[in-house]
């Protein structure tokens, strides 16, 4: 009998969906059905492309509101956030559609003067089946970041969405099922961690994981017995930086909402506060009076909901209680604030660097906040951690300066997570966040090969590539590389002693 997966309200409990468990051979299926749709989808070109990306984007546009439904009833988040990543997914999708044709398209290249009989291009063709897997915390946004870009490529997708949101998974295959129902561009694989390895090893032209660290090390092992490539969107520590000539409100504002917005469930959040002595008092009094007005439960006022995934409250609490056990302060919140599933907002202050709550990812609605004596110190501190997603400055002066001193493959200056929602930008990590690109030219790339083409227009002035070569050929060969490249920056001369 097959394996059955239920989807539960984690604010109530509640039964939202039930779910058979595709095995292996369901996955292989599936990406066979996607192979053979991806020659169909190819073959429209991007102009074809972008008409069916783009009722698809009507489609998910005009029924916000119910698949807002499913990831509020899967995830249970509040109904506006789900309407937030929504809108932004969207806007990605209109984004990857719209410029598909200019960042991949075929243009012309120089071929430079020793190959200057030949004309040259590049064009970005698609993989063919590309693998998407995705987390639970943002179960629309995130892994459209790839889906969306994905299609925009030329690529059909088999998507397998985290065992704790399917239905939002299904919702987006079956949406875009409604637009071309005869192809299956987008097909959703549903199970647990097995599913995901199964799709790793279907024989998918590339792989765009989203997820923790761990699995994602998992992931690039299942995908190597193959050589298939991997993009991976893993998580987390986000710093966000005070400089003395900050806004300090607005700061204190992007820290409220960066560190505790979607319980904290954010791989972008804020979970690290480095703040100028001069004006940390102000800072933190700001920021403590904001997240006393911040609760988490199903009320209306409520401002976050549960943790999705019940394990996580353990991990919160841990990392609180090690926070005070070592000194560190809680000006908001504490070890008590980490209830059964809802866990209130924490400010902790003065936690030492090695603590768990500095060096690994919380993922819940808790923040450090640490005093520096330079903008200097923040740096350096910022930067003393095995991830590198995103960070933030708020600062007048120096914003550009200390955005390009982060080791994050995003910063917002003055602002909070901004670059996620500007979709010509490149989302990913370095370190233990994960490589490659998702979003922006970058990200429709990733999803692509180069193609280079070389046509040759006239015959060689000098023939090289032939066994017919003559000494002459290989003195006027010697010589033009002299003149061309002979006078590149001398070395300084010695003195002779
Ligand atoms: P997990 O790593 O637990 O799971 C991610 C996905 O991988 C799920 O679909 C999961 O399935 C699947 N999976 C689990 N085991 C395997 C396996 N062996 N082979 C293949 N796939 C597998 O992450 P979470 O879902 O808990 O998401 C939270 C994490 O995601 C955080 O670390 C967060 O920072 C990160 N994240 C990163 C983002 C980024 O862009 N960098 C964006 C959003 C989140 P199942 O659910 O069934 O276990």
């Amino acid at each position: 009998m097959s394996q059955k997966l239920e989807s539960t309200n984690p604010a109530t409990g509640d039964l939202v969906g039930v779910h058979v468990v595709d095995e292996r051979p369901d996955v292989d299926a599936a990406v066979a059905r996607a192979r053979e749709a991806a020659g169909w989808w190819a073959e429209q070109g991007f102009a074809g492309r972008r008409r069916v990306l783009d009722q698809w984007r009507g489609v998910l546009t005009r029924r916000m509101g119910q698949l807002a439904d499913v990831v509020h009833q899967e995830t249970g988040k509040p109904h506006a956030d789900a309407l937030l990543e929504i809108g932004m997914a969207v806007d990605h999708l209109a984004w990857a559609a719209a410029h598909a044709e200019k960042v991949l398209g075929e243009r012309r290249v120089s071929s430079g003067l020793l190959m200057a009989n030949q004309a040259a291009s590049v064009e970005y063709l698609p993989l063919g089946v590309v693998g998407v897997i995705g987390p639970w915390n943002y179960p629309v946004f995130t892994p459209m970041g790839s889906i969306g870009y994905a299609l925009a490529a030329g690529n059909t997708v088999v998507f397998k969405p985290s065992e704790l949101t399917p239905g939002v998974g299904v919702w987006l295959a079956d949406s875009l099922a409604e637009v071309v129902p005869d192809h299956p561009l987008l097909q959703v694989v549903v199970g647990f961690g097995e599913t995901g390895a199964a799709l790793c090893r279907a024989g998918v032209d590339k792989l765009a994981f989203t997820g923790s660290t761990e699995t994602g090390k998992k992931v690039m092992a299942a995908c190597a017995e193959t050589l298939t490539p991997v993009i991976i969107e893993a998580g987390g520590k986000d710093a966000l930086l005070v400089d003395e000539d900050a806004d300090v409100e607005a700061a204190a504002d992007a820290a409220a909402w960066g560190a505790l917005s979607n319980a904290g469930q954010t791989c972008i959040g804020v979970e690290r506060v480095y703040v100028h002595e001069r004006v940390y008092d102000e800072f933190l009094d700001q920021l403590t009076r904001r997240a006393r007005e911040v609760h988490a439960g199903v009320d209306t006022n409520a401002r976050i909901g549960p943790m999705t995934m019940a394990s996580q409250v353990d991990v919160v609490r841990r990392h609180v209680e090690d926070a005070v056990s070592r000194g560190g302060r809680a000006v908001v919140g504490g070890p008590g604030a980490a209830g059964d599933r809802f866990v209130q907002p924490t400010v902790l202050t003065d936690v030492p660097q090695d603590s768990v709550a500095i060096t690994e990812e919380t993922f819940g609605p808790t923040v450090t906040v640490n005093k520096v004596r330079s903008m200097d110190e923040a740096v350096t501190l910022a930067n003393a951690t095995r991830y590198g997603l995103g960070s933030t400055v708020f600062s007048r002066a120096r914003g550009a300066e200390l955005a390009r001193r982060l080791r994050s493959g995003m910063t917002a200056v003055n602002s909070v997570i901004a670059f996620a929602a500007i979709p010509a930008l490149p989302f990913g990590g370095v370190g233990d966040s994960g490589f490659g690109r998702i979003h922006g030219p970058d990200g429709l790339k990733e999803f692509t090969y180069a193609k280079a083409v070389a046509r040759q227009r006239m015959r060689p002035l000098l023939a090289l590539t032939t066994f017919s070569r003559d000494a002459k050929a290989d003195t006027a060969f010697a010589t033009l590389i002299t003149v061309l490249h002979g006078r590149a920056t001398q070395l300084p001369r010695r003195r002779r002693r």
